[in-house]
């Protein structure tokens, strides 16, 4: 299949990049978004010395951790059963979405509070909830706009990236009813805490993602900004966690790594506002039933791939996303998941094994290397990206050449299908064919390779059939 072909599809993303592209409203905030998370990145990583080794000894312990990850997570679950906590094993989304509606119901709750999590959008947890009549309310300032919009993230860190603030007053002013709402940021915030407010005191079941969970401790880790998840984390009578499988880390002195190189590739700053950390249930101490539901959902498939498996080690930073070109034009809506730009383009397709909307973005990129030099992680996702184009090309190719045979074989099987199959082609060609020669194919599977190749087209009689006429004569 030609480049032009695959991008013309409805669900590949040079189709719905070429949507985005008209936005230019969207465009501009992205850019100056993207532009200014940059400019403060490049500053405070500037300011450590030994950035580079940091990222070596980040590199080291995720490898370390996916190359031994069975064990990891036997020992994770053991330290959260031991501190108090309940372990929940999840094969796919719908399996994830099952145990905690259970849950939720379970405690008679009809309304949960959410701090911002990845793999709860990824499992497209809210909608679940939703038809388990569980109301989701999300409490990150983004997350509520993307909520109130009834859209989808567009990016990692910074899901509501492309809407401005006036864009985001008119929606309190619709959503929250606050027909006097300025666009002062100072004041959208104070709208929006004071909405959410009453839900942090209303709420008995919260849920959470995860940045990391240490195996040796059976601690969890939130990193946040707005301390939304502090409220989450310690309000509610009951915690369920949602957490990607490769978010475990084998040891709680670990965390000393990335939590140095997370805040400065993120959003830019020395050190987060709020670092959430917990370990199962204390009396008299934050919620007292705590929940980890551990999210398969394609993660083993990627990990038995060796060339795929280092795009697990991502912490989620979004420094690839801010650097890509190619997001800044398009941002995250073409990606068609909540995984956009660069890490988006190598691990939803293996997530979602190389199926579906997600299955042409590892095209989505100029091969410039601007991420891998970001990346905290130091996931080579170039390379990554070329091994899964490979993919992708092997499979349509295996696509087409199957259907190829298939079709010959069923012509050659038999006398009548074979001179059938020279009647038809005689007759197909005709549009095509001059002088003995077809120099060009219409629109369809062999039109790329016909446009370097000429082919001899089908004779007006066969041998046979100048036989038997010769015969008759
Ligand atoms: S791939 Fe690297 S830079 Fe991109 S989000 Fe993950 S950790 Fe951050």
């Amino acid at each position: 299949m030609s480049d032009a072909d695959r991008d013309a599809r409805p669900e590949s993303f040079a189709h719905a990049a070429r949507a985005a592209l008209a936005n230019a409203q969207a465009r501009a905030n992205i850019a100056h978004a993207t532009g200014t998370i940059r400019r403060k990145r490049a500053g405070v990583v500037a300011e450590v010395p030994d950035w580079g080794l940091l990222r070596d000894a980040a590199a080291a312990i995720k490898d370390e951790t996916l190359g031994r990850l069975d064990e990891v997570l036997v020992e994770l679950e053991s330290s959260v059963r031991g501190a108090g906590g309940e372990v929940h094993w999840a094969r796919d989304a719908a399996e994830a979405g099952e145990i905690v509606t259970g849950l939720v119901r379970g405690e008679g709750a009809e309304e949960v509070v959410k701090v911002k999590s990845l793999a709860t959008d990824e499992i497209r947890l809210n909608e679940a909830l939703e038809e388990a009549g569980i109301r989701p309310i999300e409490t990150d300032l983004a997350e509520l706009i993307i909520q109130l919009a009834d859209e989808r993230p567009s990016h990692l860190l910074v899901p509501a990236i492309h809407k401005n603030r006036v864009e985001i007053r008119d929606l309190f002013r619709d959503r929250l009813d606050l027909p006097h709402l300025s666009d002062d940021p100072a004041e959208l915030a104070e709208a929006a805490r004071l909405h959410l407010r009453e839900a942090f005191l209303r709420a008995r079941v919260a849920i959470s993602g995860a940045n990391f969970a240490a195996a040796d401790t059976g601690t969890i880790c939130v990193v946040e900004s707005e301390g939304n998840g502090r409220m989450c984390t310690t309000l509610p009578d009951v915690l369920i966690t949602v957490m990607g499988i490769e978010k475990a880390i084998p040891r709680f002195r670990d965390l000393e790594v990335f939590l140095q190189l997370l805040p400065r590739s993120s959003t830019g700053e020395r050190m987060n506002p709020y670092t959430s950390l917990w370990t199962g249930v204390r009396a008299g101490d934050g919620p007292r039933r705590f929940h980890l539901v551990l999210l398969d959902a394609g993660r083993t498939r990627v990990l038995a791939d060796p060339a795929g498996r280092p795009a697990l080690r991502c912490i989620r930073c979004s420094a690839c996303i801010n650097v890509c070109p190619v997001y800044r034009q398009t941002g995250g809506h073409a990606y068609h998941t909540p995984y956009a730009g660069p890490i988006g383009a190598i691990l939803a397709p293996q997530l979602a094994g190389e199926r579906g909307a997600v299955a042409s973005l590892p095209f989505a990129s100029s091969l410039c290397g601007a991420c891998y030099e970001v990346c905290p992680v130091k996931i080579d996702i170039p390379s990554i990206l070329v091994h899964e184009r490979g993919k992708a090309v092997a499979r349509e190719r295996q696509g087409v050449e199957g259907w190829s045979l298939q079709a010959l074989g069923r012509a050659f099987a038999t006398r009548a299908g074979y001179e059938r199959a020279q009647r038809l082609g005689r007759r197909l060609q005709r549009p095509v064919a001059h002088d003995g020669w077809i120099t060009h194919f219409p629109p369809g599977p062999l039109a790329a390779w016909g446009r370097s190749r000429d082919l001899p087209a089908l004779p007006a009689q066969t041998f046979r059939e100048w036989w038997v006429s010769r015969e008759r004569a």
